[in-house]
């Protein structure tokens, strides 16, 4: 066989993949979509509740950067790509779903675009439960919103909830460092005066130079803008064992964020991390508490990638004519988000509290007078 033989018989393999997928997403009972249930972790028919396991693949590589925009790991045809006129966000759903809300502002000015263009995600941690079990952690969270309104807890719907897959890069990299520079360590000592002896502090700097090895693990960066990095860590952490390898199955009755920053971008705020986290390293190596200085020179060896998917609920409700969103970590259930505030159960705490500051005045005048 000669390339071009090779080339289009990998196309040739590839289309039927692709095809054994999409057919693969219809029920073999009654023919109506399968979407995949977080509960069983299967494919489930959303009409007859069939189901039909397939295979969750741990083997999750991690790709030679240089690589990342090679054809071969391109979204192909396999998704449709939507965006959102009114908030900008950029949505992929498998092509069996059709995307009509914008799951980030809810609103239906949604239009498919032509293409799906970037990188294919490699890994996914999937959902770990439906749109029932949201419901119940979004009604105990509400329990323990004390200022909210009485009646919003109900307001939250399975339809107005998705679940939308964040998307992440996450790097690898062996690093090689050589530095120098001017640390200083804070010490204490015992002076006599004419008053007699009090510890005072003083600063020992020390010049340093020297070199640095270490490697850098999965360092997470979010690459979309919809969902802020301050949101993503109160939601974090992950549940990171969970991951499998990324298969359009899972992306079934879900809809996927598409990056917004390249994975270049990506790269380079994970260099500053791992900048930041080597000069701290370097700075408690020492005992140091002071930086007069430090010059840190890195070399990144064996840089790697992975394209993670992360699971979140996006809720969104309205009450009194203001729109409301919650977000919830789709792996572990932890709910971040604003609710409305009974300004009257406010007013109550607040006169509760000004009763107390003066009742206990009332009694320490007493005991005092
Ligand atoms: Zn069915
Ligand atoms: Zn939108």
């Amino acid at each position: 066989m000669n390339e071009q033989d090779i080339i289009e018989n990998n196309v040739e393999e590839e289309k039927k993949q692709l095809s054994v997928e999409s057919e693969s997403i219809k029920c073999s009972g009654c023919g109506s979509n399968l979407v995949f249930d977080p509960e069983t972790q299967m494919l489930k028919c959303s009409y007859c509740g069939a189901t039909e396991k397939f295979e969750h693949s741990k083997d999750v590589q991690e790709i030679d950067i240089g690589e990342a925009l090679s054809s071969n790991l391109v979204w192909g045809n396999e998704a449709l790509v939507y965006s959102c006129e009114n908030c900008g966000a950029k949505i992929v759903a498998s092509k069996s779903e059709t995307a009509t809300l914008c799951p980030f502002c809810g609103t239906s000015h949604v239009l498919e675009e032509k293409e799906l263009q970037g990188i294919r995600p490699t890994a996914v941690i999937p959902f770990k439960f439906g749109k029932d079990r949201l419901l119940e952690l979004f009604s105990s969270w509400a329990k323990r919103k004390i200022f909210a309104p009485v009646g919003f807890k109900k307001l939250a719907k399975t339809d107005s909830a998705n679940g939308v897959y964040m998307p992440f890069f996450t790097f690898d990299s062996n690093t090689n460092s050589v530095y120098h520079g001017r640390l200083g360590f804070t010490k204490t000592r015992v002076v006599h005066t004419s008053k007699g002896t009090k510890t005072e502090t003083y600063t020992v700097w020390r010049n340093v130079s020297g070199t640095y090895s270490h490697f850098f693990n999965d360092v997470l960066v979010n690459a979309g803008n919809h969902l802020e990095n301050g949101k993503i860590d109160r939601l974090a952490p992950f549940d990171n064992a969970s991951a499998c390898k990324y298969e359009s199955r899972f992306l079934s009755g879900f809809v996927a964020h598409h990056y917004e920053k390249s994975i270049d971008e990506c790269w380079s705020s994970a260099r500053e991390d791992m900048a930041g986290s080597i000069r701290s390293n370097i700075v408690s190596l020492y005992g140091a508490d002071k930086v007069g200085y430090l010059n840190v020179s890195t070399n990144h060896e064996d840089v790697t990638y992975k394209y993670m998917l992360l699971p979140v609920y996006v809720l969104n409700y309205a009450f009194k004519g203001k729109q409301y969103t919650v977000y919830a970590n789709g792996s572990t259930g932890k709910i971040i988000g604003k609710s409305p505030v009974a300004w009257w159960k406010v007013l109550i705490a607040v006169l509760i509290g000004i009763a107390a500051v003066v009742g206990v005045a009332y009694l320490l005048s007493l005991a005092a007078g």
